[in-house]
């Protein structure tokens, strides 16, 4: 053991710092992962974390499935199985699929642990150091993570009310190739956006669709969210229009519980042959046990009522969100209605950086993320993320309340 010290400018309490692989460097924690130990205190309102609230599940119905599983499957249920993951599920998963317009072969589907590790095992397969995965502005933090680990290079293109915008995403293109570089894939949220709440409109997906089809750009959809929209039934995927040039991820943890850690890739099949390869060395199958537990509770229970039931109380919430918004923010600061999902992007004027002023919201007992943790290039200073998720109104609202008056304070400084 090396018990030198440490390079200059790197933490002294890792005596194993000069012995990492390069791509190690870029795995940091996030902004979110490092607020979690105080936003969690009780006297803290957190409008930080994006954890689903799962506390209208059944669980008595779920605690029977699982019984039902082990005694009745146990030996298949607790043993390793195909590294694809089980087939049942995934002719299931493509029933989901088909709520927005997708029409997909259970060959395709590749079981991930949760659609994190989708979005992983798609860079693994694609990305070599350098190249350029373009992402919307802001993006979501736990697939920056993932580009970085990879030592991709993030190139963020504009949103607006209606999603990732069409000249954007061209000019982002040329620019790219311009330089030289390679661009591997868009990878887009299109719906309820994480962390920015917008959707993308209906007139506006086939032409981000035929910009990628021209520059030969592969999009890479992420839709944990689609089925948590408010009001309107689901928008139709891109992987609907395209099925050549997108890999869509999607995933139970929103629908159902995060803790199975089940989401799914459906890819065109020579990339799901890679995925498969790529997920066996991983973790040589998905856990079977999971899989298995998510299937017979789409099988044996109203899954789509509890979804209905989970897009009521989070409709409440994001209600309880916008109205105190309305009635208490100092002038100055902007937000976005959200029509479905967990996130309201909020914008706060020049000059207050949201990073900077954590910890005086820590004090004032309300927690949020500051806007720079959704950006790869140090944006996002006067921003910030609200989640209405997990607290109950009551509970948003006290929050707000205690938001508004660090801003005013900070106005005034
Ligand atoms: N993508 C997005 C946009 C997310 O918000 C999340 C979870 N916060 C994930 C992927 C990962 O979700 P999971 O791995 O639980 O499916």
């Amino acid at each position: 053991m090396d018990h030198s010290p440490a390079t200059p400018g790197r933490t002294r309490l890792d005596s194993y710092v000069d012995r990492y692989a390069t791509r190690t460097a870029g795995m940091t924690a996030s902004e979110i992962r490092a607020l979690f130990s105080v936003a969690s205190r009780p006297e803290v309102v957190s409008l930080a974390g994006g954890m689903p609230n799962i506390s209208g599940l059944p669980l008595d119905v779920v605690g029977g499935a699982v019984g039902e599983l082990v005694a009745e499957h146990g030996a298949t249920a607790l043993q390793y199985g195909s590294g694809q993951g089980v087939p049942e599920l995934r002719e299931q998963i493509c029933e989901v699929m088909a709520l927005e317009g997708i029409t997909a072969h259970p060959d395709d589907v590749v079981v991930t642990v949760g659609s994190q590790q989708a979005v992983d095992l798609v860079t693994r397969i694609f990305c070599d150091p350098g190249d350029v995965v373009i992402c919307e502005a802001p993006s979501y933090v736990g697939a920056l993570g993932v580009f970085k680990s990879f030592e991709c290079d993030v190139v963020h293109a504009e949103m607006d009310a209606d999603g990732l915008r069409p000249d954007a995403l061209r000019a982002a293109i040329a620019s790219v190739q311009a330089s030289g570089r390679r661009i591997k894939f868009l990878y887009t949220i299109p719906n309820f956006h994480n962390p920015a709440g917008v959707t993308m409109s209906a007139e506006r997906r086939p032409e981000i669709l035929a910009i990628c089809r021209e520059a030969g750009v592969l999009v890479l959809e992420d839709n944990p969210y689609g089925l948590l929209g408010f009001d309107e039934p689901p928008m139709r995927a891109l992987r609907a229009d395209e099925a050549e040039g997108v890999i869509y991820l999607g995933s139970f943890s929103k629908t159902f519980a995060p803790g199975f850690r089940v989401g799914w890739a459906l890819a065109p099949h020579a990339v799901r042959e890679k995925l498969v390869l790529a997920q066996e060395s991983a973790t040589l199958c998905p856990p079977s046990f999971s899989q298995m537990a998510v299937s017979s509770y789409l099988r044996g229970h109203d899954w789509q009522g509890q979804v209905k039931s989970f897009r009521e109380m989070y409709r409440e919430r994001r209600d309880a969100m916008v109205d105190a918004l309305e009635d208490l923010m100092p002038p100055g600061c902007s937000w976005n209605v959200p029509a479905g999902g967990f996130y309201v992007w909020l914008t706060v004027p020049p000059g207050i950086d949201t990073k900077a002023m954590l910890p005086r919201a820590v004090t004032a007992r309300v927690a949020y993320v500051p806007g720079t943790a959704f950006f790869a290039d140090g944006f996002g200073t006067t921003a910030m993320r609200l989640s209405f998720c997990y607290p109950t109104p009551e509970r948003i609202r006290e929050g707000v309340r205690r938001l508004a008056g660090v801003l005013e304070e900070e106005m005034e400084l």
